[in-house]
């Protein structure tokens, strides 16, 4: 395969966004996408500086694989101190940050740092496969099954990051892999303005039907723009063949970090890291970190969420059972309203009801003994009686016990 179209790198602002704050990097050796975050200028300041922190120091051939992982996890940990100092020299850009997911190939393998919510990919044998894990508030609710990994596209709260590289922290957690890999293999890197938007499958079809790098980028930049495009999007490609070295003869920078980094256009003040609590609703919501307090927040609005949501579930379900219990209720008083002239074995009584019952509840009560022997009866009576003669109110049940009581007399 021509080592041309194994790689490529790709950024736009996208549709909504007024600057790129994402850097993308396709280097020899080295590939990588950091995501900047932090109001106006921060951003672009936090991916330009990790970007170049990174690739000045671990796009080279180490002596081993280990060798690769050591230095590129301390590249990456090392950035969040350049961030430091320049928040130190530039006070306005105080709670910036940024993501980033980087990868060394190393002849048959690779290594991968990884932190915030960028994503790295493996399209082998037509199958992609999301190798990153994103560290996001909603990330945590899927893996603790609070919430399915759909419902976690659509969160209010999606765009929160649990861990991210900023001045904040200058021992920052991040996550390291070492991985095979073999000659077909594409690693693809993307920022969340591509895969927040465009699905898992839509980016293995483009991946499918596209097998040159910089066409399948562009292609996938397109999936973003057709799909409104609210987050900046960035995509590096990382193909594999059977050399060392997957790149063209010379590096891509693309994003915020192949501009000239500028650092007087803040105009104006970023607020504290902890003052920053994104409202979360709206498309192409800034990223927003998580600090403990802003945490307990969400933490809290989530529980909220999900009583809400079983409220819902118990007024729905009362619906019917409101239905039912009044029919029932209905019913009833209705039986109550009814008589009937019966017999209690012995003498002709008045009953208020129906007779029988219902679920074990007697729907039937004495209202009025009289003193006529069944047994004085013509059989035709007797056997009328017996069987319980309806009538619809009180007084229709007298006159009833009246005329039988005029017959019994003639008898
Ligand atoms: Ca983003």
């Amino acid at each position: 395969m021509d080592a041309r179209v194994l790689t490529a790198a790709v950024s736009h602002v996208g549709l909504i966004r007024a600057s790129n704050q994402d850097s993308g990097y396709a280097g020899t050796h080295l590939f990588m996408v950091a995501d900047g975050m932090g109001g106006h200028a921060g951003g672009d300041v936090a991916s330009s500086l990790a970007t170049q922190a990174v690739t000045a120091v671990a796009d080279e051939r180490f002596d081993s694989i280990t060798v690769a992982q050591e230095t590129l996890v301390e590249a990456v940990k090392n950035s969040a101190q350049e961030l430091s100092d320049a928040v130190r020299s530039h006070p306005d850009l105080q709670g910036m940050g940024t993501t980033v997911s980087a990868l060394i190939r190393y002849d048959d393998k690779v290594v991968i740092a990884h932190i915030g919510d960028s994503r790295i990919y493996l399209f082998r044998k037509k199958k992609l496969e999301q190798i990153t894990t994103d560290h996001t508030f909603v990330q945590k609710l899927v893996e603790t099954g609070r919430i399915t990994a759909e419902e976690a596209i659509v969160h209010p709260r999606r765009n929160v990051l649990m861990r991210v590289l900023g001045d904040f922290d200058t021992n920052p957690d991040v996550d390291t892999v070492i991985l095979e890999t073999e000659p077909g293999d594409r690693w693809v890197l993307c920022s969340d303005g591509l895969c927040g938007y465009v699905s898992d499958d839509a980016v293995s079809q483009i991946l499918r039907e596209t097998t040159d790098a910089a066409e399948a980028s562009a292609l996938l930049v397109e999936a973003a723009l057709d799909r409104g495009a609210p987050d900046n999007v960035t995509v590096v490609i990382a193909g594999v063949n059977e050399t060392n070295v997957s790149a063209a003869s010379r590096p891509i920078l693309v994003g915020a970090a192949a501009e000239p980094l500028i650092f007087d256009t803040v105009t104006k003040r970023i607020p504290a890291i902890g003052g920053r609590f994104g409202s979360g609703t709206g498309l192409g919501e800034a990223e927003t970190f998580a600090t403990p307090d802003f945490l307990e927040t969400i933490i809290a609005e989530d529980k909220e969420r999900a009583s809400r949501r079983r409220r819902r579930w118990a007024a729905y379900l009362a619906i019917p059972i409101t239905l039912i219990a009044g029919f029932a209720l209905w019913g009833y008083f209705w039986t109550q309203s009814q008589f009937y002239v019966g017999s209690d074995g012995n003498t002709v009584v008045i009953y208020r009801g129906v007779a029988g019952e219902v679920a074990g509840l007697n729907l039937n009560s004495v209202e009025q003994d009289t003193d006529i022997r069944v047994t004085q009866l013509p059989q035709y009576l007797q056997h009328a009686v017996e069987n319980n003669i309806p009538v619809g109110s009180y007084n229709a049940a007298l006159e009833v016990v009246s005329r039988i009581r005029n017959v019994s007399a003639t008898q």
